[in-house]
């Protein structure tokens, strides 16, 4: 689909359950089940949508889903499934992984970067291998020195072979990482959590990534237990959806299952409201 002079992708890379409570804080099961059923396990449905985006001649990848490194045990506790990983559908695109240019990373949790490397035999090794990598400094330095409470969601061979290809960006900055294409201060979810925003020609798309995994988290206080700093992650949303209502902006809601990721928001009683159902691409 077109938005401006950008070419975007939505890819649908895979499915993964995590635990309800996870993924709404400290609002009880009697309220989100009634929006979502969990599975027997109590774990609920996340999509993962990594975005695939031409900004003039220039192939970029921004996020790249949690990838095919996994063993069978670890695929087992998070539930994968679906999984199509962005690698091979390129192929589909009448693309290579070589003629990736750019891999932006919102951040490092194995989710989000872990289709950046993959196996080759016994080494793990550079998913693209032509890509520059974009990360934020600080989740570059928190990945790499986690506390007992962050280890949980980085997995070190996601990220390790990256260094060489790693561009840092200012953690105090927003970033234009090529024409049209921003990564977007919003922390919370970790200390440096970056948003993707497409920007071209009076249009706007904003990929929440995990400061708003799903439409569910429209509402304030949904706010993922996993975050590592909720009450920011709250000043950050809020600041966000103040942000795509104005700019009349779509949202993409990185962890919606299914296809039907896109819609938008406007204020309703203090709060903020979905503007009808979501859609799988933005209307022609
Ligand atoms: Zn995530």
């Amino acid at each position: 689909m077109r938005l401006g002079r950008l070419e975007v992708h939505i890819l649908h890379e895979s499915t993964f359950w995590l635990d309800g409570g996870q993924m709404f804080g400290l609002v009880p099961r009697v309220f989100w089940e009634k929006e979502v059923q969990p599975d027997p396990g109590n774990r609920i449905p996340l999509g993962v949508h990594p975005l695939l985006v031409k900004s003039g001649n220039t192939w970029a990848l921004l996020d790249t889903g949690n990838g095919d490194k996994f063993d069978e045990k670890f695929r087992k506790i998070y539930r994968i499934e679906e999984d199509s990983p962005v690698r091979p559908q390129l192929a589909d695109l009448g693309l290579r992984p070589e003629d990736i240019a750019l891999v932006a990373l919102s951040h490092l949790h194995f989710d989000h970067a872990g289709g950046a490397a993959r196996f080759d035999g016994q080494k793990v090794v550079r998913a693209f291998p032509n890509a520059r990598v974009v990360i934020d400094r600080g989740e570059w330095h928190d990945a790499w020195s986690p506390t007992e409470y962050t280890r949980g969601g980085y997995k070190p061979f996601d990220f390790e072979c990256l260094e060489g290809a790693a561009e840092w960006i200012n953690p105090n900055e927003d970033a234009e990482v090529l024409p049209g294409i921003h990564l977007v201060r919003s922390p919370g979810h970790t200390a440096h959590h970056r948003c993707m925003l497409l920007r071209s020609e009076g249009q706007s798309l904003l990929c929440t990534v995990d400061a708003i995994p799903q439409s569910h988290h429209v509402k304030l206080p949904w706010i993922a237990g996993l975050d590592h700093y909720p009450l920011t992650s709250l000043a950050t949303k809020k600041s966000l959806l103040a942000r795509a209502a104005a700019e009349d902006s779509w949202i993409l809601f990185t962890h919606e299952p299914g296809n039907r990721t896109l819609g938008k928001v406007r204020p309703r009683d203090g709060a903020w409201a979905l503007v009808g159902p979501l859609v799988e691409a933005i209307p022609e």
